[in-house]
Protein backbone atom coordinates (compact mmCIF):
# COMPACT_ATOMS: atom_id res chain seq x y z
CA UNK A 1 0.00 0.00 0.00
CA UNK A 2 1.53 3.31 -1.04
CA UNK A 3 0.20 6.45 0.67
CA UNK A 4 1.42 9.64 -1.33
CA UNK A 5 0.71 13.22 -0.93
CA UNK A 6 0.26 15.80 -4.02
CA UNK A 7 0.02 19.56 -3.71
CA UNK A 8 -2.24 20.61 -6.55
CA UNK A 9 -3.17 24.25 -6.20
CA UNK A 10 -4.07 25.10 -2.24
CA UNK A 11 -5.19 21.31 -1.84
CA UNK A 12 -3.15 18.64 -0.87
CA UNK A 13 -4.65 15.39 -2.40
CA UNK A 14 -3.66 12.19 -0.95
CA UNK A 15 -3.34 9.23 -3.10
CA UNK A 16 -3.41 5.73 -2.21
CA UNK A 17 -1.94 2.91 -4.84
CA UNK A 18 -2.51 4.99 -7.16
CA UNK A 19 -6.06 6.09 -6.35
CA UNK A 20 -6.97 9.83 -5.23
CA UNK A 21 -9.18 8.78 -1.60
CA UNK A 22 -9.53 12.31 -0.39
CA UNK A 23 -8.00 15.16 0.16
CA UNK A 24 -6.68 16.34 3.66
CA UNK A 25 -5.90 19.81 2.67
CA UNK A 26 -8.73 22.41 4.47
CA UNK A 27 -10.43 23.99 1.30
CA UNK A 28 -12.21 27.36 2.09
CA UNK A 29 -13.04 28.29 -1.66
CA UNK A 30 -14.42 26.45 -4.57
CA UNK A 31 -11.47 27.88 -6.53
CA UNK A 32 -9.45 25.73 -4.45
CA UNK A 33 -10.81 22.28 -5.70
CA UNK A 34 -10.71 22.87 -9.32
CA UNK A 35 -7.65 21.22 -9.98
CA UNK A 36 -9.03 17.96 -7.68
CA UNK A 37 -10.20 14.72 -9.55
CA UNK A 38 -13.81 14.70 -10.92
CA UNK A 39 -15.11 12.66 -8.08
CA UNK A 40 -13.92 14.26 -5.23
CA UNK A 41 -14.44 17.76 -6.81
CA UNK A 42 -18.37 16.08 -6.95
CA UNK A 43 -17.94 15.38 -3.54
CA UNK A 44 -16.97 18.66 -2.30
CA UNK A 45 -19.51 20.83 -4.33
CA UNK A 46 -22.21 18.32 -3.19
CA UNK A 47 -21.31 19.29 0.58
CA UNK A 48 -20.78 22.81 0.05
CA UNK A 49 -24.02 23.30 -1.64
CA UNK A 50 -25.37 21.09 1.79
CA UNK A 51 -23.63 23.64 3.63
CA UNK A 52 -24.55 26.99 1.76
CA UNK A 53 -28.15 26.13 3.01
CA UNK A 54 -27.46 26.47 6.66
CA UNK A 55 -28.48 30.18 7.82
CA UNK A 56 -28.33 31.78 11.07
CA UNK A 57 -30.64 31.47 13.36
CA UNK A 58 -31.09 35.10 15.19
CA UNK A 59 -30.83 36.50 11.28
CA UNK A 60 -32.38 33.93 8.83
CA UNK A 61 -31.95 35.75 5.67
CA UNK A 62 -28.35 35.42 5.70
CA UNK A 63 -26.38 31.86 5.38
CA UNK A 64 -23.21 31.02 7.12
CA UNK A 65 -21.14 31.81 3.79
CA UNK A 66 -23.01 35.48 3.53
CA UNK A 67 -21.88 35.79 7.45
CA UNK A 68 -18.73 34.60 7.07
CA UNK A 69 -18.90 32.14 9.74
CA UNK A 70 -17.93 29.04 7.16
CA UNK A 71 -14.44 28.90 7.29
CA UNK A 72 -13.18 25.95 5.55
CA UNK A 73 -14.15 22.01 4.17
CA UNK A 74 -11.87 18.98 4.02
CA UNK A 75 -12.75 15.82 2.62
CA UNK A 76 -10.86 12.49 3.65
CA UNK A 77 -12.06 8.70 4.22
CA UNK A 78 -10.85 9.02 7.71
CA UNK A 79 -12.36 12.15 9.13
CA UNK A 80 -15.26 12.44 7.10
CA UNK A 81 -16.57 15.49 6.25
CA UNK A 82 -14.98 18.08 8.30
CA UNK A 83 -16.07 21.90 8.69
CA UNK A 84 -14.53 24.16 10.31
CA UNK A 85 -16.91 27.52 11.77
CA UNK A 86 -15.92 30.41 13.89
CA UNK A 87 -18.29 31.73 15.83
CA UNK A 88 -19.35 35.94 15.59
CA UNK A 89 -18.22 36.54 19.05
CA UNK A 90 -17.22 34.06 21.51
CA UNK A 91 -19.99 32.47 23.28
CA UNK A 92 -22.40 33.28 21.08
CA UNK A 93 -25.20 30.81 21.33
CA UNK A 94 -26.57 30.53 18.16
CA UNK A 95 -23.45 28.79 17.38
CA UNK A 96 -24.03 25.23 19.02
CA UNK A 97 -27.38 25.51 16.40
CA UNK A 98 -25.48 26.23 13.47
CA UNK A 99 -23.13 23.29 13.99
CA UNK A 100 -25.79 20.95 14.81
CA UNK A 101 -27.59 22.65 11.57
CA UNK A 102 -24.47 21.85 9.64
CA UNK A 103 -24.70 18.03 10.62
CA UNK A 104 -28.07 18.03 9.72
CA UNK A 105 -27.69 19.45 6.38
CA UNK A 106 -24.25 16.94 5.52
CA UNK A 107 -26.44 14.08 6.63
CA UNK A 108 -29.37 15.14 4.16
CA UNK A 109 -27.04 15.04 1.58
CA UNK A 110 -25.72 11.65 2.47
CA UNK A 111 -22.68 12.32 4.07
CA UNK A 112 -22.23 9.65 7.05
CA UNK A 113 -19.14 11.14 8.78
CA UNK A 114 -19.51 14.61 9.58
CA UNK A 115 -17.27 16.64 12.44
CA UNK A 116 -18.03 20.33 12.76
CA UNK A 117 -15.03 22.34 14.17
CA UNK A 118 -15.34 25.68 16.04
CA UNK A 119 -12.30 28.17 15.47
CA UNK A 120 -12.09 31.32 17.93
CA UNK A 121 -8.47 32.23 16.37
CA UNK A 122 -8.15 34.32 14.88
CA UNK A 123 -11.68 35.81 15.98
CA UNK A 124 -14.60 36.65 13.71
CA UNK A 125 -14.53 39.87 12.11
CA UNK A 126 -17.14 41.75 10.21
CA UNK A 127 -14.85 41.66 7.41
CA UNK A 128 -15.40 38.42 6.45
CA UNK A 129 -19.21 39.02 5.58
CA UNK A 130 -19.54 39.02 1.87
CA UNK A 131 -21.40 42.09 0.27
CA UNK A 132 -23.96 40.07 -0.72
CA UNK A 133 -24.19 39.28 3.17
CA UNK A 134 -24.42 43.24 3.96
CA UNK A 135 -27.12 43.91 1.23
CA UNK A 136 -29.44 41.01 2.74
CA UNK A 137 -28.87 42.21 6.67
CA UNK A 138 -29.93 46.24 5.41
CA UNK A 139 -32.78 44.86 3.35
CA UNK A 140 -34.02 42.87 6.64
CA UNK A 141 -33.91 46.22 8.61
CA UNK A 142 -30.36 45.82 9.86
CA UNK A 143 -28.06 48.28 9.61
CA UNK A 144 -24.44 46.78 8.13
CA UNK A 145 -21.34 47.39 9.73
CA UNK A 146 -19.47 50.17 8.24
CA UNK A 147 -16.46 50.05 7.41
CA UNK A 148 -13.43 47.72 7.85
CA UNK A 149 -12.50 46.40 11.28
CA UNK A 150 -9.05 46.56 10.20
CA UNK A 151 -9.37 50.46 9.50
CA UNK A 152 -10.66 50.61 12.57
CA UNK A 153 -8.00 49.41 14.34
CA UNK A 154 -5.46 51.41 13.13
CA UNK A 155 -7.20 54.27 12.96
CA UNK A 156 -8.18 54.68 9.21
CA UNK A 157 -11.91 54.36 9.83
CA UNK A 158 -11.75 58.22 11.65
CA UNK A 159 -9.84 59.78 9.23
CA UNK A 160 -12.83 58.94 6.74
CA UNK A 161 -15.25 60.25 9.04
CA UNK A 162 -17.41 57.08 9.09
CA UNK A 163 -19.57 57.57 12.15
CA UNK A 164 -23.10 58.31 10.47
CA UNK A 165 -25.20 54.84 10.94
CA UNK A 166 -28.11 54.92 7.79
CA UNK A 167 -31.14 54.34 8.34
CA UNK A 168 -31.85 50.98 6.75
CA UNK A 169 -35.63 51.92 5.77
CA UNK A 170 -35.68 55.24 4.22
CA UNK A 171 -31.40 56.13 4.26
CA UNK A 172 -31.55 58.54 6.15
CA UNK A 173 -28.30 59.62 8.34
CA UNK A 174 -29.40 61.92 10.88
CA UNK A 175 -29.98 58.88 13.29
CA UNK A 176 -28.84 58.59 17.14
CA UNK A 177 -27.41 55.77 19.14
CA UNK A 178 -30.11 54.82 21.65
CA UNK A 179 -28.31 51.78 23.43
CA UNK A 180 -24.46 50.32 22.86
CA UNK A 181 -26.34 46.13 22.87
CA UNK A 182 -29.40 45.74 20.64
CA UNK A 183 -31.04 42.27 20.30
CA UNK A 184 -27.52 40.46 20.75
CA UNK A 185 -24.45 41.90 21.90
CA UNK A 186 -23.02 42.16 18.15
CA UNK A 187 -25.35 45.17 17.58
CA UNK A 188 -26.26 48.36 19.17
CA UNK A 189 -29.63 50.07 19.24
CA UNK A 190 -30.23 53.34 16.87
CA UNK A 191 -32.92 55.35 16.43
CA UNK A 192 -33.91 57.21 13.49
CA UNK A 193 -34.82 61.10 13.71
CA UNK A 194 -36.47 61.49 10.39
CA UNK A 195 -38.77 58.75 9.93
CA UNK A 196 -38.32 57.78 14.12
CA UNK A 197 -38.23 53.58 13.44
CA UNK A 198 -36.04 52.14 16.02
CA UNK A 199 -33.68 49.76 14.68
CA UNK A 200 -30.60 47.37 15.39
CA UNK A 201 -26.88 48.09 13.71
CA UNK A 202 -24.50 45.41 13.45
CA UNK A 203 -21.28 46.84 14.88
CA UNK A 204 -18.11 47.10 13.00
CA UNK A 205 -15.91 44.40 15.08
ZN1 LIG B 1 -35.34 56.33 8.84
Amino acid sequence: MTVSKQIIGNVELVTQNDTHFGAEFIVSSLDDISALPSQLKADYLHAYDAIKTVCDPEIPVLTIMDLGVFRSLSISPEAGVVVTITPTYSGCPAMSMIAFDVEVALGKAGFEAVNVNLSLSPAWTTDWMSDIGKEKLTDYGIASPIGKSSELKTGRAALFGITHVECPRCKSKNTEKLAEFGSTACKAQYRCKDCLEPFDYFKCI
